[in-house]
């Protein structure tokens, strides 16, 4: 009849939301237990300067492959940890992780920025910039060589607003650049550009993905650039897979690009390798 087939979807329904639930609460609890044990790692994807034509950074990108669930994703990863408030536990060891390993490139005479990713949520925590100071001072870490890539995927109330900017500032008067990552995605990309002290502005990668399929797409990535021109903030173009885009990027006077064209994201050794 009518009324089981709809007990039945629904009970299907709910199967798979169990699934779902389930897969969470394991992600949270072997998290907490990888944070523990630092079983978390980090890859690193080159930034290469379109106009010097070398890479100047890389970007540090957290990975986590489990013993019992197998690898999980940033992508799924990023929004457990947030909700779980484990966000700041990978914010710490990325930060630790990425301090430790720019001071030893710089020792060895390589000259890379490390740019490690944040979400503006996990600013809402008042001693971030603290943190973050603290860090840095005790591996010996130069602010320079520390870059921070913001991403906002959804509004924020007033008083969190106003507490980022204050953290974000007490960082740029110690000489950390910020960088808008995912630009044009955002829920305020134009609002974070008026708001807070950005230095660098990240086209999303979608943008880039699409830039050859039409004048419009094309149009709107120069668009990007020239306004970034006009605010005196450097353009860095993410998911660059073709000399094409590349060539149309470097003529709109995009100054530095990333994406598998240069390198997919590489271990420690693998970024010696292409840098010397
Ligand atoms: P994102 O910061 O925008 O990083 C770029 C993502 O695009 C990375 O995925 C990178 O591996 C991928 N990618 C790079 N070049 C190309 C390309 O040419 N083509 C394509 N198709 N993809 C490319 P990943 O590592 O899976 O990270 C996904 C997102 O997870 C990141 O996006 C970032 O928002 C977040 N994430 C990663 N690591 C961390 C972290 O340590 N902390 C926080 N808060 N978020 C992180
Ligand atoms: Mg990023
Ligand atoms: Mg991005
Ligand atoms: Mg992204």
């Amino acid at each position: 009849t009518v009324r089981e087939a709809g007990g039945n979807n629904i009970s299907s329904l709910s199967a798979t939301s169990h699934k779902a639930l389930h897969r969470k609460s394991m992600i949270e609890k072997r998290l907490l237990l990888a944070l523990d044990q630092k079983h978390l790692e980090v890859l690193y994807q080159p930034q290469f300067d379109l106009s010097k034509g070398k890479i100047i950074g890389v970007e540090a990108l957290v990975r986590w492959e489990d013993e019992e669930i197998g690898v999980v994703s940033p992508d799924e990863l990023i929004p457990i940890a947030e909700e779980t408030g484990l966000i700041n536990n990978i914010g710490s060891f990325v930060i630790e992780k990425a301090c430790k390993q720019a001071v030893e490139w710089f020792k060895k005479g390589l000259d890379l920025k490390i740019s490690i990713n944040l979400s503006v949520h996990e600013f809402r925590d008042k001693n971030m910039a603290k943190t973050i100071l603290n860090t840095l001072s005790k591996t010996g870490c130069p602010a320079h060589l520390i870059q921070i890539e913001i991403t906002e995927k959804f509004a924020l109330e007033a008083e969190a607003e106003a507490n980022i900017i204050k953290q974000m500032r007490l960082l740029e008067n110690e000489g950390i650049v910020f960088i808008l990552d995912d630009f044009g995605t955002g829920y305020a990309s134009f609002r974070y550009m008026q708001l807070l002290p950005i230095e660098i502005l990240k086209i999303d990668h979608t943008f880039i993905h699409s830039l050859m399929m039409s004048e419009k797409n094309q149009k709107l990535v120069n668009g990007i650039v020239q306004f970034g021109k006009s605010m005196n903030i450097t353009v860095l173009a993410e998911g660059v897979e073709t000399e094409e885009q590349r060539e149309v990027l470097k003529n709109y006077g995009c100054d530095l690009i990333q994406g598998y064209l240069i390198s997919k994201p590489v271990n420690v050794k693998e970024i010696e390798n292409i840098v010397s």
